[in-house]
């Protein structure tokens, strides 16, 4: 059926004058049942001849007798509105069968074939084919399709000359009230891609497959179809009633090009030990040269990219350790976004799993509580990351010779507020600032006369480092001064990360 009604016929009969394609008929007699779109277009526009030959055989007065009381009245109201056509809308194709083969190979003017050849079961299957040979694995899809710019010149067209049918009607209509394009596409193409790809639409979904809709035209012809998009707003500037020549009749329709997928990004999140002090947290790279092997970053990220065969990661971390700290304890949070991935399906098995080949593959890296996160619960490794403590265990260094109990005040200090000038060492990527922090506790641990352990924990964001050494009085109070000595620094351990996520998994 193609539903039009008979005060749509001045309209359909204008539009397929111009070249319109059955579908673009339906769409500016604003039909909106969407299961008439998806009738085969050869049936649409056998059904759209008849409907407008009707009118012929009712405009022969031979007829009249034969013509019911009801349809006769519409037929009146119908010659009124044609007798007013300024270009000749009574320009009839000749007879039914002659104009639907006749349209069955010409491009619709308006769409340039995207309602009809890129409708086509045969399209769908070889895009579909596209995609079900990608190795992306999805449970629905969001069809992005672009569309050449010239169709909203050919669209803008076709609307003025059916402006003045539905003006002559006295109806209230505007560009706006017309079924778009792209809705009366996805009427007909979502249910082609659930039969070929079995699975549903979904504005939610997270798998995009997408092509655009491109016009190949010869140079020549070129010319005359390409319009820029000043013309565009030249067109839309320009009163109605002085456009009357409708675009050329396109020589070839639309093709689909640049067909690809996305697959929404997934995100893995952990903790980290780390066991070496000769490991960066990421890619060491000085003037385009690499300074270390590997990092904590690609020790894992690797692994994760094999597995989700994405294209790129990002890692991040709740703060991060310099290059000789080790990360002990209950280790780092750390999240990476894996970009693209095709696989996305895993079970808490395949991720334990996967936790293993990261552990088994470097000493230097362990990972732990390894599983899949949202993006929305990244924010929690960041959120109040100052506000957390850190607990550490630093083994130090006195110029001074040192007696046990010269380390008993420390174990009384509690609640130390010192005052940090922006690290010498870190002055070049960070401004320069007195940043106030806390050391919460500390307790020491006698070595011999020159070396102690002092465990401490702290504020996060505080240099340890520097709170040992004083960095040349940038520090105030430090280890040192705090002794009566000079200190230093031989090794640091990250004993715990107080951030109580990614929550710990049971393995
Ligand atoms: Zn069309």
């Amino acid at each position: 059926m193609i539903a039009l009604a008979e005060s749509d016929r001045p309209v359909a009969q204008v539009l397929k004058n111009f070249g319109a394609c059955p579908r673009c008929v339906l769409r500016f007699c604003r039909v909106g049942q969407q299961a008439l779109y998806r009738q085969p277009h050869k049936e649409l526009l056998a059904e759209l001849c008849k409907f407008l030959e009707s009118n012929k055989d009712e405009d022969n007065p031979s007829c009249e007798t034969e013509t019911p009381p009801s349809k006769r009245i519409k037929l009146g109201r119908m010659e009124e509105a044609e007798e007013q056509t300024p270009n000749g809308s009574h320009l009839l194709e000749v007879g039914a069968g002659t104009a639907a083969e006749g349209l069955e190979t010409a491009v619709c003017c308006v769409c340039l074939g995207i309602l009809q050849q890129l409708c086509e079961v045969d399209f769908v299957k070889a895009v579909c084919h596209k995609i079900n040979s990608s190795e992306y694995e999805f449970s629905s899809f969001v069809l992005s399709v672009s569309f050449p710019p010239q169709l909203s010149v050919r669209e803008h067209a076709a609307w003025l000359l059916v402006q003045e049918e539905i003006e002559k009607q006295g109806l209230l209509v505007g560009k706006d009230d017309l079924v778009q394009l792209k809705e009366a596409y996805k009427w007909i193409i979502h249910p082609l891609f659930l039969e070929e790809l079995g699975v549903p639409a979904d504005g939610k979904a997270t798998f995009y497959p997408s092509f655009k809709c491109f016009q190949f035209l010869s140079l020549s012809h070129y010319a005359r179809a390409h319009v820029p998009c000043s013309v565009c707003v030249f067109l839309y500037l320009l009163p109605c009633r002085h456009f009357h020549s409708p675009p050329s009749l396109p020589k070839s329709p639309c093709s689909a090009v640049d067909i690809q997928c996305t697959n929404g990004a997934i995100f893995v999140a952990g903790r980290y030990n780390k066991y070496s002090r000769t490991l960066p947290q990421t890619p060491w790279i000085i003037d385009g040269e690499r300074k270390m092997d590997s990092s904590v970053e690609e020790l894992i990220s690797e692994h994760l990219m094999t597995v989700f065969k994405a294209d790129s990661f990002n890692f991040s971390s709740s703060g991060r350790e310099d290059v000789d700290v080790r990360t002990l304890g209950n280790g780092r949070p750390f999240a990476v976004e894996l970009l693209n991935p095709r696989k996305v399906h895993v079970t808490a098995a395949d991720m334990k799993a996967l936790q293993q080949t990261i552990n088994n593959s470097s000493d230097k890296v362990q990972v732990r509580d390894l599983q899949l996160v949202t993006r929305e619960a990244i924010g929690h490794m960041k959120e109040g990351e100052e506000g957390k403590t850190k607990t550490y265990s630093a083994l130090i260094w006195t110029e001074k010779v040192i007696r046990n109990e010269d380390l008993s005040p420390l174990d009384n200090m509690k609640e130390l507020k010192i005052d940090q000038k922006t690290p010498l060492r870190v002055l070049h990527r960070r401004p320069l600032a007195v940043r106030a922090r806390i050391i919460h506790t500390m307790r020491s641990e006698y070595i011999d006369e020159h070396h102690f352990r002092l465990h401490l924990k702290s504020q996060a964001g505080t240099y340890i480092k520097e709170f040992v050494h004083g960095d040349f009085g940038r520090t105030r109070p430090n280890l040192g001064s705090l002794l009566g000595t000079t200190a230093d620094i031989m090794e640091l351990d990250v004993e715990s990360v107080d951030v109580d996520w990614p929550p710990a998994l049971d393995n």
